[in-house]
């Protein structure tokens, strides 16, 4: 494989159809390293459903100039069979890997690890960025990084949203105007579950503002302890509200800390 590369590497992962989501983490990868390489592959042992696989929206002429514009020095669009040479040995994600967008996605957060760990094995970074927005996904990396004892900076991104508070997904092209604008009421109701100063009140606001959303098929609305990811039990624990759910069949995760409940950061 072609990887030429001037280590220290900063790699930032996707699946492509970039957005301004992304290009913040690659000018936050800039930032800690000159060469930043830009993965682009969607890996399909990370999707249940194989139409949501082979529909999933593709513009990588888009994406280069984006990536470019925003600092990569690599745009890097691997095939399967480079991520995968021989049959992969499976990560599993574990008890917290089949919570939430587990329980939802069967098997997501293994093929999620697995294809982290490859990009990793094989491109070498020192930093690698990675977005809150995922927040699930990232306390997996996080963890994994940590008991496999690698070599490598992890970097979170705070999430980047539109004018109606909508967090950027590659998915929104998908949603009409007006489902984008009703998307936009999970950022409301994040922002009322953080106006509580208690979790009860937090909870209740929470689930307030989401059956406020026209047309919305929840998955889940918790306020978890963001350390452990188990339900938050009182207010004195890192407190974040995470959200997912459906808008005319089109998928839509959020989550936001809840800084005036304890010492939530
Ligand atoms: P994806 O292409 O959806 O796999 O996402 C690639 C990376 O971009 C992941 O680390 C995501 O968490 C991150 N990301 C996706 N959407 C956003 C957003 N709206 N703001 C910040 N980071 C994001």
């Amino acid at each position: 494989m072609d990887l030429e590369l001037k280590h220290p590497v900063a790699l930032v992962p996707t699946m492509g159809a970039l957005h301004a989501g992304h290009a913040s983490l690659i000018k936050i990868a800039k930032k800690h390293s000159e060469e930043v390489v830009v993965s682009i592959f969607v890996n399909p042992l990370q999707f249940e459903n194989p139409n949501d696989f082979s529909s999933y929206p593709k513009s990588v002429n888009a994406d280069s100039e984006l990536a470019t514009t925003s600092g990569a020095t690599k745009i890097w669009t691997p095939t399967f069979e480079e991520i995968y040479p021989n049959d992969p040995e499976i990560i599993a994600s574990g008890e917290i890997g089949n919570l939430f967008e587990g329980v939802h996605r069967f098997g997501h957060f293994d093929g999620m690890l697995t294809v982290v760990k490859r990009l990793f094995d094989l491109v070498q970074p020192k930093f690698a960025v990675f977005g809150e927005k995922d927040f699930q996904q990232l306390f997996l990396i996080k963890r994994m990084v940590a008991q496999m004892q690698l070599p490598i900076e992890l970097i979170s991104a705070p999430t980047i949203r539109d004018s109606s508070g909508l967090a950027m997904s590659s998915r929104n092209q998908k949603l009409s105007i007006t489902e984008r604008e009703n998307a936009g009421g999970i950022y409301k109701a994040l922002n009322l579950a953080n106006s509580a100063s208690d979790l009860t009140t937090a909870r209740s606001q929470l689930t307030k503002g989401i059956l406020a959303i026209p047309n919305f098929l929840l998955d889940y609305a918790e306020i978890i302890d963001g350390e452990s990811f188990a339900l938050a039990e009182d207010s004195t624990v890192n407190c974040r509200a995470i959200v997912a759910g459906w808008i005319n069949g089109i998928r839509l995760i959020d989550n936001m800390a809840m800084s005036n409940l304890g010492n939530s950061k």
